[in-house]
């Protein structure tokens, strides 16, 4: 029966730890924990069992009301977008200290709260979210605009003005990154903000939220409120008084956001959206790296990532070789409890992505796909899945051309650079491309003739701070990191004044 559990590798027992108390589960409006308005909460659930790690207050319309009431207050007359860049960045680096001191509790909630590996989170996310904070900390005084020589007859400068109070909303799937990612460049900016996290994945961002108070961050700068997309991201998106909204999630919501924007105030957006990501392996690649290469593309955070390297596209000469890799070392990765550190790949979000997953491997077999392994649940309890390989896989199937944000990988073999290419391109996304090649000639082809926001040459997820990231085509617009990330929260003023032999004097 193709619906049952496998039994193996099936999740491990997790190894002692302490998941320390949850401690924060209200809004962060104007520097304090306030519950909602209407008293409502809902229940956050730890994907590892399925059941609730604890309530949240569930912020609405009315909570995001009185939360723009306080970056607004916060930036038409507080102190942060007028202090120095130097004070900013002393603070926000006092911030970036605090999280690092509290690394291993904040991991702790991402994994229970995401089933991210609390192993992985503790090295590579919450490092990140300190980094971003002191990158951006490091440009926070170094923004800056021109001067101009417009014309014998007048002086002229521009000024670059934090763009006022943001709303912010992210995804569940990297609920720190994205976190630093949207909040650290608006902070140094010198913005104020409303942050709405994911419904799944409330935890961290409130725990962040308390520390930004303890670095000193003043009241009213960064408000934090859970909540759910239709309402309280709906509330963000159509508000009159938030002067930007930046989005990371699905292309769909892209959507529905840039309308809200349109029909209220004409908020600017930046939308990080999703992706179906090609990787190509040419036949000059180190078959053994190549596969652990895609593996990984595939298989990192359980597939739960936007730039997942989902079409992989080999060249015929090295195609049966690379397969046969592929699978057998799909076969001996660890699905497993995140905090046990011998896991490779958590359990997945929620029940909803869990079962999403599901049904497109069961549409790629009604497709006419070869499954090479995997296709099923982990266990009985949780929301596992099986490292999942298809092979057959023609372009214009679905398990091709939509994200379907799980391990769930689609092989494809060409012959030509041309036909790679234009199997790349068939995408109505274009997030992010990876080429395996050791001909420097194929790699700058390549990578020109691909329409994606970045593109890693024998590599993969390679990110950092200064590296701006963002889509071509349905995977958005707008760039998050580098300094394309801090200029979107910044507008320029042009200020004119007449000289000497000026008519106006
Ligand atoms: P989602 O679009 O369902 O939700 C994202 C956020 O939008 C959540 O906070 C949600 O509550 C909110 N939201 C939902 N409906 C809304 C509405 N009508 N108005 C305002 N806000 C609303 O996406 P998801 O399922 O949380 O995340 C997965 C998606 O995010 C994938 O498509 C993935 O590719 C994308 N993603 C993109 C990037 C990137 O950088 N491009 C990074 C991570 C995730």
């Amino acid at each position: 029966n193709d619906s049952s559990p496998s039994p193996s590798p099936s999740p491990l027992p997790p190894p002692p730890f302490k998941i320390p108390p949850i401690k924060f589960t209200k809004l962060f409006i104007n520097g304090q924990f306030v519950p909602s308005l209407s008293g409502k909460e809902f229940e956050t659930v730890d994907p590892r069992t399925g059941e609730v790690i604890v309530k949240i207050s569930e912020g609405r319309k009315e909570d995001i009301d009185v939360a723009v009431n306080a970056a607004r207050e916060a930036f038409d007359n507080g102190p942060w977008p007028r202090m120095s860049g130097v004070e900013r960045a002393r603070i926000m680096m006092k911030w970036a200290d605090l999280i690092e001191e509290n690394a291993e509790e904040v991991a702790a909630l991402d994994a229970i709260d995401a089933g991210k590996l609390f192993h992985l989170v503790k090295v590579l996310d919450i490092p990140a979210v300190a980094g971003a904070i002191r990158y951006y900390a490091g440009a926070a005084d170094k923004i800056h605009g021109e001067v101009l020589k417009a014309s014998r007859e007048f002086h002229a400068y521009t000024l670059m003005e934090p763009i006022g109070v943001v709303g912010h909303i992210i995804p569940w799937n990297f609920p720190s990154t994205m976190f630093a990612a949207k909040v650290s460049p608006s902070l140094a900016a010198g913005c104020t903000m409303v942050l709405k996290p994911a419904e799944q994945t409330p935890l961290s961002a409130l725990f962040y939220a308390h520390l930004a108070k303890q670095a000193g961050i003043p009241d009213g700068v960064l408000n934090v409120v859970p909540g759910f997309g239709p309402t309280a991201g709906a509330a963000i998106s159509s508000h009159m008084d938030i002067d930007k909204v930046s989005f990371t999630g699905s292309t769909d919501v892209g959507r529905a956001i840039m309308h809200a924007a349109a029909s209220s105030n004409l908020k600017p957006v930046s939308l990080e959206l999703g992706g179906k990501s090609p990787l190509l392996i040419f036949d000059d690649a180190d078959v053994d790296k190549a596969a652990d290469l895609a593996l990984l593309g595939i298989l990192f955070n359980k597939g739960e990532i936007c730039v997942a390297s989902s079409r992989v596209f080999v060249q015929e000469g090295i195609y049966d070789e690379f397969e046969k890799k592929l699978v057998e070392k799909a076969k001996a990765w660890v699905v497993g409890d995140p905090f046990d550190p011998k896991s490779q790949q958590g359990p997945q979000v929620d029940k909803n992505q869990f079962e999403k997953i599901l049904s497109y491997i069961e549409i790629g077999k009604q497709e006419g796909a070869t499954l090479l392994t995997g296709g099923k649940r982990v266990g009985n309890k949780g929301y596992y899945i099986e490292p999942t390989i298809f092979s057959n896989v023609k372009e214009d199937m679905r398990i091709a051309q939509d994200e379907i944000f799980g391990p769930v990988l689609a092989l494809m073999k060409f012959r030509s650079i041309e036909e790679a290419i234009k199997g790349a391109n068939n995408s109505r996304y274009g997030l992010a491309a990876g080429i395996v090649t050791k001909n420097i000639d194929t790699a700058n082809t390549v990578s020109r003739s691909i329409r994606a926001g970045i593109v890693w040459i024998n590599c993969y997820f390679a990110f950092g701070n200064d590296i701006p990231y963002g889509g071509y085509k349905q995977s958005g617009f707008g760039r998050d990191f580098g300094l394309e990330g801090l200029h979107k929260y910044l507008q320029v003023k042009s200020v004119v004044t007449p000289i000497y032999n000026s008519p106006w004097l």
